[in-house]
């Protein structure tokens, strides 16, 4: 049976895509619209997991010479990153994980391949309760759809006081030990394993993590997250 043009119209304003952050339409396969596309800006450092320290060559000889990870941010969290990660963490716009997906699929310098394994950075039980969900976790599902791996949420977290205006060092003093495997989790031998979070400030989150993945069979560890903050210019999220 043919399609009336009325319903044609209907169909079409039914598909229309629009942008996931302003609502203006989208044209073809488009992630964001050009103006929201305006307000990104990719991360061109990698930065060390042990110290916060960044570089720019993304070799594998240089991912051994030191202790910790490397850890690949996206985007810089400033504009329009910042903004999808505070209305995915607190406006609980969830469909804003696909866009972040996205997001690390266009701009990080280095993804995760076939065989790998992503693990979201968990959140601790309070803040889980208090959210229902945590963002990390969605963001990881959504982008092992997109780059072929697996997602296992195999961490758990203690509930510890908020980064919030910590120095460096105390942030690190205050995640250290606070991750834990799930059950009796091991890493079967030879995986890549991608730590996925939303942000990197001084990296020691993820650096914590990193730690008991490799004490539980992790060939390598490496960080992988949306948006990576300057602790100098940005101020820490209030909420
Ligand atoms: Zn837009």
């Amino acid at each position: 049976m043919a399609i009336s043009p009325l319903s044609k119209n209907l169909l079409g304003l039914f598909l229309k895509k629009i942008c996931p952050t302003c609502d203006s339409s989208l044209s073809g396969s488009e992630l964001l619209c050009p103006w929201c596309e305006l307000r990104i800006d990719r991360c061109s450092e990698i930065h060390w997991s042990s110290t916060g320290t960044p570089f720019r060559d993304p070799s594998d000889h240089l991912e051994t010479d030191l202790t910790g990870v490397p850890v690949y941010s996206a985007v810089m969290y400033s504009g329009l990153p910042g903004e999808i990660v505070v209305r995915l963490k607190f406006n609980g716009e969830r469909h804003l994980a696909t866009t972040a997906a996205g997001l690390i699929m266009r701009y990080s310098v280095r993804l995760p391949g076939p065989g790998d394994i992503l693990v979201p950075i968990p959140a601790g039980r309070k803040r889980k309760r208090e959210r229902g969900y945590n963002q990390a976790a969605l963001i990881a599902v959504k982008l092992a759809s997109l780059s072929g791996c697996r997602s296992l949420d195999i961490l758990t977290r203690d509930d510890s006081p908020s980064q919030v205006g910590l120095s460096p060092s105390l942030r690190r003093q205050n995640v250290a030990g606070i991750f834990h495997m799930k059950g009796r989790c091991r890493i079967p031998g030879g995986t890549d394993v991608w730590l996925v979070d939303d942000v990197a400030t001084t990296c020691s989150t993820i650096d914590s993590a990193a730690g008991v993945l490799m004490d539980s069979g992790a060939s390598r560890v490496r960080g992988l997250t949306l948006t990576y903050r300057k602790r100098t210019t940005d101020s820490i999220i209030h909420r």
